[in-house]
């Protein structure tokens, strides 16, 4: 087939040399997959390095704290994915004898492990054809064969991965994902050099001077803007930390006490509010309350 023929030619010749690539242990390959997402890979390759080191099995994150995982975590963000990340060594463990999930099916069960994540194990560590889609891909294939459907929702999802099925390589799925996905990242970039690319007698946004147009997205939905205003409490020389609750991406980090409204607030406002705070969360009277001087 010609695009797989062009594409692992590409390959052979530009392919990026990863920790993870070339492995087939599950474990390591999902480690990388959680690390890497929202993250770029110079970053994530040193978690990854840290993580293999202080985990190297399953088993040995499973047995963790939270905690430890979460300070190992520190600096990368989204430490839902942290926290998933260790309920899932956990259900493995208790839940499958310690044997990692080897079906695209039985990926899924595992908590955080989406349909990209999925694909992403069962081909690379068990070569299953089960093609890889992140934003990379979307826009190498959107306009490869200038499809208009808005990225980034369930049912794109399905239709580019059913147009990806018909062109995988069934003897090396994991060769053909680690193509694409490094296609999409090194050749068709959001400002690509076309007229190096191999595709570009065939690529419909190429041809028809659409390239910027590709790939279409979603329209987002409108972010909510949140105040946080960190108190400083001291109380006969100690500081006052609090470890968040609720069901937010920080759940479970130590801050210092918050003050969190909708719109900012101005000094006497922020003075008054959180006068209340302190008495109402803990039962204290302020006698020394200080503005820092960049708030007003
Ligand atoms: S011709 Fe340009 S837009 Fe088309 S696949 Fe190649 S790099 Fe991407």
């Amino acid at each position: 087939m010609a695009f797989l023929s062009t594409l692992e030619s590409w390959f052979d010749e530009h392919g990026r040399t990863l920790p993870w690539r070339g492995i087939d242990d599950p474990y390591r390959i999902w480690l990388s997959e959680i690390i890497l997402q929202q993250t770029r890979i110079e970053q994530g390759r040193d978690y990854y390095l840290r993580f293999i080191d202080a985990f190297p099995t399953v088993a040995d994150l499973a047995h963790a704290s939270e905690e430890q995982v979460l300070r190992l975590w520190q600096g990368l963000g989204y430490y839902s994915r942290a926290r998933n990340l260790h309920a899932a060594a956990q259900y493995i463990l208790n839940e499958c004898d310690g044997v990692f999930p080897s079906t695209y099916d039985s990926l899924l069960k595992l908590k955080g492990v989406g349909r990209y994540t999925a694909a992403a194990i069962a081909s690379f560590a068990y070569r299953l054809p089960h093609p890889v889609i992140d934003g990379n891909v979307y826009r190498f294939i959107s306009r490869l064969r200038g499809i208009a459907t808005p990225i980034g929702t369930d049912s794109a999802y399905s239709e580019f991965e059913s147009l990806l099925m018909k062109l995988i390589d069934r003897d090396r799925p994991d060769r053909f994902n680690a193509a694409l996905m490094d296609f999409g990242a090194l050749q068709c970039t959001p400002h690509p050099d076309c007229e190096a690319c191999p595709f570009a007698d065939e690529c419909m946004a190429f041809r028809t001077h659409r390239v910027a147009a590709f790939p279409v997205k979603a329209l987002k939905t409108k972010p909510k803007d949140r105040w946080f205003y960190y108190l400083d409490l001291r109380w006969k020389g100690r500081r006052i930390m609090q470890q968040r609750t609720g069901k937010d991406i920080w759940r479970g980090l130590w801050e210092f006490p918050l003050l969190e409204t909708p719109n900012e607030l101005t000094d006497s406002e922020l003075t008054a509010e959180a006068t209340r705070f302190i008495k109402e969360r803990f039962q204290l009277t302020i006698f020394n309350f200080q503005l820092p001087s960049s708030t007003s």
